[in-house]
């Protein structure tokens, strides 16, 4: 084995010896033993990869670690190049190497060397290459499937690897507006079936944002009750919203608690037919004389606030259909009412805002897309509806999807 350092490069060439076993000559068996092979390799290669640029860095002046002890980073010498074994994952298998280790002659203090060497955190088993890559491959398909295709190509990492992979990768993505993007987005808890989960009165809240050249980006995202908990899905962007020149326009279909998240915080504009309605009504009531919290008043609005009022996760066609024409036939009534007494602005309001006002529900029955998040959710529930979920589980794995097909990550 030697060692040539070329420029920044260091080439290390070494001769291997191995040994396997085959029955036959078949490709099937020959792919098997280089499977084997693959792994006896590896050890080796990294080992001796380490020991070369272990020797390298040991002949500078300046060395490439410092002394935890004294911050020394010129006068070492070796410990041993095959000491104390120690175990790191690396991506194709777990493998255990022999630590190098070198001793400080400033200080007399003894330092392992092999994971600054590796770029890893001291004690760490996993670095973080290599968590990330299992964390993207345990969101992109399910634990079993991502163990089952790794085997197919000689690889042995575990389901388990694979999870803690995920959970660690997640836990280092975190979603806001982007100040450069558009100040236009939505946000919605809508269509997410995930298994386990949706009965327990939870639902996938995500906000996306609007890109320039077209295609949305994931702004935020939470799991939370049905009603409220929008809080966490725009903490992280509160000082973005405030940072564009214009003001932030939210399309949302999702319940009234989405504006409690952002009101006295940041103003946005928020584009919703249903929302909208029964404030707008306050204002044609006002100009229909009526006065305002009368029994009157209060008749209407209330009225028009359990019209608009829309559950966002009813998932069953007939129920969807008997509730829009039961709110239809409301309307119908508090029409009639404001005709009869001659709320004649009221009236021509609600006349004018009527085709509209369940367009969405009733496409999204019809199985139309009508938002940019319900495209979203369907790149989640491909990944979410194929198994038994926590709700940490769930939301990391589709933290890392999203930030996979939406937000450029990549490992
Ligand atoms: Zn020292």
């Amino acid at each position: 084995m030697g060692i040539a350092p070329q420029g920044h490069d260091i080439i290390i060439d070494f001769d291997c010896q191995f040994e396997v076993r085959l029955r036959d000559s078949r490709l099937s068996s020959i792919l098997a033993a280089f499977a084997e092979l693959l792994a006896q390799l590896l050890t080796d290669f990294i080992q001796k990869v380490l020991i070369g640029f272990g020797e390298h860095a040991m002949a500078l002046k300046k060395k490439p670690f410092a002394c935890n002890h004294c911050g020394n980073d010129e006068e070492f010498t070796w410990k041993t190049r095959h000491g104390k074994p120690t175990k790191i994952h690396a991506f194709y298998r777990w493998v255990e190497l022999q630590q190098l280790q070198v001793l400080c002659k400033r200080c007399g203090s003894k330092m392992y060397i092999t994971r600054k060497m590796l770029g890893m955190e001291p004690r760490k088993r996993i670095a973080a290459t290599v968590y990330r890559k299992l964390g993207l491959l345990g969101s992109l398909t399910t634990y079993r499937v991502a163990e089952k295709i790794g085997g197919m190509f000689g690889w042995a990492v575990d389901k388990m690897t694979i999870w803690r992979g995920v959970q660690k990768t997640a836990s280092e993505i975190d979603f806001k507006l982007d100040g450069h993007e558009l100040p236009h987005g939505e946000a919605d808890g809508t269509g997410i079936g995930i298994k386990g989960i949706a009965k327990r009165g939870k639902e996938l809240k995500v906000f996306v944002q609007y890109k320039k050249g077209g295609g949305v980006r994931v702004a935020g995202l939470d799991i939370g009750n049905y009603n409220g908990a929008w809080d966490k899905l725009f903490k992280n962007s509160l000082e973005v919203f405030k940072g564009f020149r214009r003001r932030f326009l939210l399309v949302t279909d999702g319940d009234t608690s989405i504006l409690d998240a952002l009101k006295d915080k940041v103003k946005v504009i928020v584009q919703r037919c249903l929302w909208h309605i029964p404030y707008q009504a306050k204002y044609v009531l006002w100009q229909d004389g009526v006065k305002h919290k009368s029994e009157e008043w209060l008749y209407v609005v209330s009225e028009l606030m359990e019209i608009c009022a829309i559950r966002p996760l009813v998932d069953c066609k007939d129920t969807i259909k008997k509730m829009i024409e039961s709110k239809k036939k409301r309307l119908e009534e508090v029409m009639g009412h404001c005709r009869q007494k001659g709320y004649n602005h009221t009236l021509s309001y609600l006349e004018n805002a009527r085709p509209d006002m369940f367009t969405s529900i009733e496409k999204r029955l019809a199985g139309k897309t009508i938002s940019k998040v319900e495209r979203v959710m369907r790149t989640v529930n491909m990944r979410a509806n194929v198994s038994k979920w926590s709700e940490a589980g769930a939301l990391n794995v589709i933290k890392i999807r999203l930030a996979y097909y939406y937000n450029g990550f990549d490992a």
